[in-house]
């Protein structure tokens, strides 16, 4: 097997447990280095295939819509081919995927990309939770299709990967209320008025029984480090993507 395969650079992060254990695991996140600067979405996904040295595998992303419906990838003929040979999946923020060599990704700038793994089935998820998903329960919602699909949650680890934290999501009074009042421990107003979404995300992973030594936030809010990331509130919304992926290697590729 050729293990880690994933380039350490400065352009892609990943989850460094899930990296070291899985070699058949394709994860991470694109950075503000790597550029993808809000063209068109399959130009970014081919050259970030270069990058990753995955060729000849379908790419599949969702037209996201800031909503909760969670997709499942098991048939490329269910969606259509766009632009660049890639598949959208209409009106989705939330893809699972159960085969191998299909990369799935999510795109965000300040939005939280939930990443799932059953590393038994060899089958993920990727969630776009930015607050209207984290309030319509779209990391509950994913873990509950993996589950239907087959998945044991005993068996499902979660990483939340870069995303705007609590230090700078300041909300109006009228949603921090909305917020408060679902997730009383997640939102405040102790010097300013501030919900955080990364715990609410793995308050729902916990609560759909993922243990809590199983679910790992990376250290990164994207607007106090809009150096590295693109962040929509720290360029005043003019700003490109954050790219997550996952891909799941068949054992051949890996012994080639
Ligand atoms: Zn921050």
């Amino acid at each position: 097997m050729r293990p880690n395969i994933i380039p350490t650079d400065e352009q892609f992060i990943f989850h460094e447990p899930w990296r070291d254990q899985h070699p058949w695991l394709i994860q991470g996140v694109t950075t503000r280095r790597f550029g993808a600067n809000g063209g068109p979405k399959h130009v970014d996904l081919r050259r970030l295939q270069d990058h990753l040295n995955i060729h000849h595998v379908p790419l599949v992303y969702c037209e996201q819509v800031h909503g909760n419906r969670v997709a499942v990838v098991d048939d490329l003929k269910k969606f259509p081919v766009g632009e660049g040979q890639c598949h959208e999946v209409p009106e989705a923020d939330a893809l699972v995927v159960t085969m191998n060599n299909v990369m799935i990704q999510i795109f965000t700038a300040d939005c939280l990309p939930i990443f799932l793994l059953d590393a038994h089935l060899r089958r993920g998820a990727i969630a776009h939770a930015g607050w209207r998903g984290t309030y319509g329960d779209i990391t509950t919602r994913t873990i509950q299709t993996m589950t239907q699909l087959g998945s044991n949650v005993g068996d499902l680890s979660c990483w939340i990967g870069p995303g705007i934290k609590e230090c700078c999501f300041e909300v109006g009074e009228d949603l921090l209320a909305q917020f408060k009042s679902k997730f009383p421990d997640c939102a405040q107003t102790n010097g300013g008025r501030t919900v955080d979404l990364a715990a609410i995300n793995v308050q729902q992973a916990c609560r759909a029984g993922i243990a809590p030594d199983n679910i790992a936030v990376a250290p990164f809010c994207t607007r106090c480090d809009a150096d590295e990331f693109f962040s929509y509130r720290a360029d005043n919304g003019k700003t490109g993507r954050n790219i997550a992926v996952l891909l799941f290697l068949d054992d051949h590729v890996l012994d080639a």
